[in-house]
């Protein structure tokens, strides 16, 4: 039983030890995806610039044509003036001029918010084109560091499950079966010392015959509370025989 145990321990060892090379691929894994939806939000973003650019350009040709005729139309206007012959005439085609002018400067001026709006959203995309090509390269630079960890971690982990199948083919089958049981509920920690009769896995108090059994029994003996599989430490079982 106890070669039976230390084996088990042996093989909880190398059970750790891949739980922690899982755990090691899945942050690098989360990462790479943290990553990937901060660029796919950048590029959306980019791409609601872009569209804005793009009407700001729109706005700013329409009111570029509607400012053409505009201006045309008040050197039509300035030619008939020549042409008046009374005066009430004259001043009626003045107010005429004076309104359409007025109504250029109000387009000039637009005409001017809308190139300092493209002005500032140009250099915007530009700030962003520069920030998704870093993080373009960065993913580049995760994904590759995680393939090469995934090789590592494929290979670490065939290493481990290997030497915990020389390990085990020794153990008796059916502790092995629980063991590996009590292992799947858990995630780790299928195996746990007893310190002062409390069991280490749940830190429940064990009753007195339980951890009497442990050090007698052939039969490997689980914990009441949490059903892992318990054991005493050798150093720990001497002193409190003694
Ligand atoms: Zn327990």
């Amino acid at each position: 039983m106890l070669d039976d145990i230390a084996r088990l321990l042996e093989i909880q060892r190398r059970d750790a030890e891949i739980l922690s090379f899982r755990e090691e691929e899945e942050k690098l894994i989360a990462d790479l995806s943290r990553r990937e939806g901060i660029l796919d939000r950048t590029k959306r973003e980019l791409e609601g610039r872009r569209e804005e650019r793009r009407k700001m350009a729109m706005s700013r040709d329409e009111g570029q044509l509607d400012l053409d005729s505009k201006l045309e139309s008040v050197k039509k206007l300035e030619l008939q003036l020549f042409q008046l012959k009374t005066n009430k005439e004259y001043q009626a085609l003045q107010r005429e001029i004076g309104v359409l002018k007025e109504a250029c400067t109000d387009i000039e001026d637009r005409i001017l918010n809308f190139m300092e709006d493209i002005e500032r959203v140009n250099s915007e995309i530009k700030e962003r084109d520069k920030s998704v090509a870093e993080m373009e390269a960065g993913i580049a630079k995760a994904a590759e560091n995680l393939d090469r960890d995934k090789g590592r971690v494929t290979a670490e982990i065939h290493r481990l499950d290997g030497e915990k199948r020389i390990i085990g083919s020794s153990v008796d089958q059916l502790l092995m079966a629980r063991y590996e049981k009590i292992l799947s509920h858990y995630g780790s920690r299928a195996i746990v010392l007893v310190v002062d009769d409390v069991c280490q896995g749940c830190y429940t108090n064990l009753p007195r015959h339980t951890v009497d059994e442990i050090r007698v029994s052939e039969k490997p003996i689980l914990c009441e509370n949490c059903a892992r599989i318990l054991y005493l430490d050798d150093h720990e079982g001497r002193d409190s025989e003694s």
